[in-house]
């Protein structure tokens, strides 16, 4: 179950962290929890890739249905208002500003695939190949949702003439170029990555945004930065070291990290870790960027850096002869675990060179924690002319080239991924919401608590009725 809830921009951020500043408009039960068999049969032919998808924003739509009565854009809502000392007659209007949420609910909201790879189109603000997304000096050609919705009502006019079309009369054609009209109609979507659906916000009232709800899904920091883009980079930089290597890492650790009773405490990234710094799970957001502030002083610290020297040399060598990274090796005996000549070990010895090199590690994870700091600060952000645009996304690029060159991601699908790309899109995101806190999902993650799993307990979930079949 899924909940939308809102509340105020008249309210800080500060404020917001409370969840008695949040009201629930209404819940999304879970439609997936079918069994397979039944998502299976529901997701034949062309029409049932997007069921799903429809399905929740028929449910959406219920949900926003008093907000949009309700928004002041065509009736009038006259109210006294409190304006500094005086109490005066005012019209009041309630555009939506934003929507946050974590990318799966976003792509969820505005409809597109809920697929991170082999698709065409990677994200949903902007027009990004899976192939372009690893490349910081990509020029984002950002989209519009009007022309998606669009898209949609055309193709769904050829379904159902009499809910969506406007005069169209289907009886004029013949099946064959209704069909050929259909099979075209999805190519063009599946070329967006979309789904056939009416989305539940084409008539919301999104003030004055020229993307529509596409520009309304400003990108979480918490989910594409720190258990993203950051949590990538550790298990890149920890990941070839061996289990002695691991030790003597956390052996380091525990010798600078000490604990101090300081009021400065809470301002540096939380660095107590009950399970050594080299165990990767079940680590929170902020844990990853104390693992990251730890890695950082480790590298400067004179044993740290001897230690990290060691093990790049010896990943360097391991690379080189083709040997797993993360084995043991005997100085006496150095043959263990050969890999075979199956061509790719080649491209690997190319990129992953300075693996755990303490120099350059140092740089790459000291813009990263830059960059947090920067951004978890708050205003100001000077943004005022163009050129203060470029200079923010020139230093976003400078450092997605540090860490496309020193943490080389190669398994899966490398850094060809979207919350990478997501990087290219704050600069926008804080031109039009301000600071990256405003639309932080974290605080709202606390609040499902009292929002979404004790409310949850009690609900019956057997409506059927709105649902699409
Ligand atoms: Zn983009």
């Amino acid at each position: 179950m899924e909940p939308l809830s809102f509340t105020f921009t008249l309210f800080n951020w500060k404020c917001q962290y409370r969840s008695e500043a949040w009201h629930v408009l209404g819940y999304v039960p879970d439609l997936e929890m079918k069994s397979s068999a039944y998502k299976t049969k529901q997701r034949l032919g062309l029409m049932g890739k997007g069921h799903p998808c429809r399905n929740y924003h028929s449910c959406l739509e219920r949900i926003v249905m008093s907000l949009k009565q309700n928004q002041g854009k065509h009736e009038a809502i006259k109210e006294w208002i409190c304006i500094g000392d005086y109490v005066s007659y005012r019209r009041c209007f309630f555009p939506v500003a934003l929507m946050i949420g974590d990318s799966q609910s976003q792509d969820k909201m505005c409809g597109r695939y809920l697929a991170y790879a082999n698709i065409p189109r990677l994200c949903r603000a902007c027009d990004v190949t899976p192939e372009e997304s690893d490349n910081p000096d990509h020029k984002c050609n950002f989209l519009s949702m009007t022309d998606i919705n669009d898209m949609c009502l055309g193709a769904l006019q050829l379904y159902k003439p009499a809910q969506y079309g406007i005069g169209i009369d289907l009886n004029e054609f013949t099946p064959l170029e209704i069909k050929e009209a259909q099979q075209e109609a999805h190519e063009n979507l599946q070329l967006m990555s979309q789904h056939m659906h009416i989305n539940a916000f084409h008539d919301v009232w999104l003030g004055s945004n020229t993307c529509g709800l596409l520009e309304s899904l400003p990108h979480d920091m918490m989910h594409a930065f720190l258990h993203g883009v950051l949590m990538y980079v550790i298990e890149v930089i920890m990941s070839p070291l061996n289990p002695t290597e691991k030790f003597q890492l956390d052996a380091i650790v525990d010798d600078i990290m000490i604990p101090l009773r300081s009021s400065l405490r809470k301002d540096y990234p939380r660095c107590s870790f009950t399970h050594g710094i080299t165990n990767l799970t079940l680590l929170t957001a902020d844990e990853r960027c104390g693992v990251a502030f730890v890695l950082v002083l480790v590298a400067i610290s004179k044993p740290g850096s001897d230690m990290l020297y060691k093990a790049s040399k010896r990943i360097e060598n391991a690379l080189k002869r083709g040997q797993k990274l993360n084995v043991e090796v005997n100085d006496a005996y150095i043959g263990i675990d050969l890999v075979g000549d199956d061509g790719e070990t080649e491209e690997e010895i190319v990129i992953a060179e300075s693996l755990c090199e303490p120099t350059k590690m140092l740089y790459m994870l000291e813009l990263m924690l830059a960059f947090h700091a920067w951004y978890k600060t708050g205003h100001p952000f000077c943004l005022k002319t163009k050129t203060d645009k470029r200079n923010m996304l020139d230093a976003i690029r400078t450092m997605m080239k540090e860490i496309l060159e020193n943490a080389p991601r190669n398994d899966k699908n490398g850094w060809k991924l979207q919350k990478f790309h997501d990087m290219l899109h704050i600069v926008r995101d804080i031109e039009n919401y301000g600071s990256p806190n405003n639309v932080d999902a974290a605080p709202n993650e606390n609040n499902l608590i009292d929002f979404a799993k004790r409310p949850g307990k009690r609900a019956h979930k057997k409506e059927k009725f709105l649902y699409h079949k």
